[in-house]
């Protein structure tokens, strides 16, 4: 069988993926911040100015939910997508926010600079196809039980289509464990590393659902290699619309970039 388009086989150095002029899988370190979901305006654009200050260089926000009960918010939509235009215009943060129907992959494109594909749409092969299509790179999470194989095949999809910015994100999977929301498997962080060229961010948040372990969990990743880290933050965590256990305040969110920069200057990296 060929090599895949995104292994090392086909491509030996790193590839570094240039959004709005910062780059990602290159010696610096990238801090993508923000809430679980969009819920308002004024809210995200307040959380946006607050990351920035943290030192967070892109902003995250789901406008597009995918939540375990069809009962739960499913996020605002379009409307959520403007909010995230409008805090992007205040702050110049890039905007990283997921893209979950093949139907809304166009408007999602439209407002997006990174479209996020999430852990449960990993292998939604025409939702690949789509993301393969567009313009702009593409965050793809492992999918909750998926190999390495599995997930390697899955960016395939993506730049099969022509779209080879691609950017893979561990953000834990399922084990018999359940004192943590899900197992955060950084082993797979250096085993991409030898597999692909491209670059590999963290999302301690999702993987231990718990707020007190973003930061451990953020630093290790570091330690082992990781391009970046996603992290969901709030300026009042308590009032998160979804997943509040896991996300940090910004306050939290500051010390944690100031203590990650350490580890990231000790394996030689900026931050
Ligand atoms: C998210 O990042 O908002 C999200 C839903 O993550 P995951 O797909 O990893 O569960
Ligand atoms: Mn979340």
């Amino acid at each position: 069988m060929q090599a895949l388009k995104v292994s090392r086989e086909s491509k030996k150095e790193d590839t570094i993926i240039e959004v709005n002029g910062i780059k990602i899988g290159g010696k610096k370190i990238v801090v993508i911040a923000g809430p679980c979901a969009v819920t308002s305006k004024e809210e995200i654009i307040e959380i946006a100015k607050a990351v920035k200050k943290a030192g967070a260089c892109m902003l995250r926000g789901g406008a597009f939910k995918p939540r375990t009960s069809p009962y739960s918010f499913q996020g605002m939509g379009e409307e959520g997508l403007k909010f995230l235009a409008a805090a992007k215009k205040e702050t110049g943060l890039p905007i990283v926010t997921e893209a979950m129907d093949t139907r809304d992959m166009k408007l999602v494109e439209k407002y997006a600079d990174i479209i996020q594909i999430g852990a449960r749409n990993m292998q939604n092969f025409s939702l690949l196809k789509e993301a393969g299509k567009t313009k702009k790179p593409v965050l793809l999470k492992r999918g909750l039980t998926a190999t390495i194989d599995e997930f390697l095949n899955a960016a395939e999809y993506i730049a099969a289509e022509g779209n080879d910015r691609i950017i893979l994100c561990e953000r834990g999977i399922r084990t018999f464990n359940t004192y943590t929301r899900n197992t955060l498997d950084l082993s797979i962080v250096p085993a991409l590393k030898e597999k692909t060229h491209l670059p590999i961010i963290v999302d301690p948040s999702h993987a231990t659902g718990i707020r007190n372990f973003v930061l451990p969990m953020s630093k290790a990743a570091i330690a082992c290699g990781a391009d970046g880290l996603i992290i969901e933050a709030h300026t009042n965590p308590e009032k998160s619309e979804s997943d509040k256990e896991q996300t940090i305040s910004i306050e939290e969110l500051k010390t944690l970039i100031e203590e990650t920069r350490k580890v990231a200057k000790s394996v030689g990296r900026g931050m």
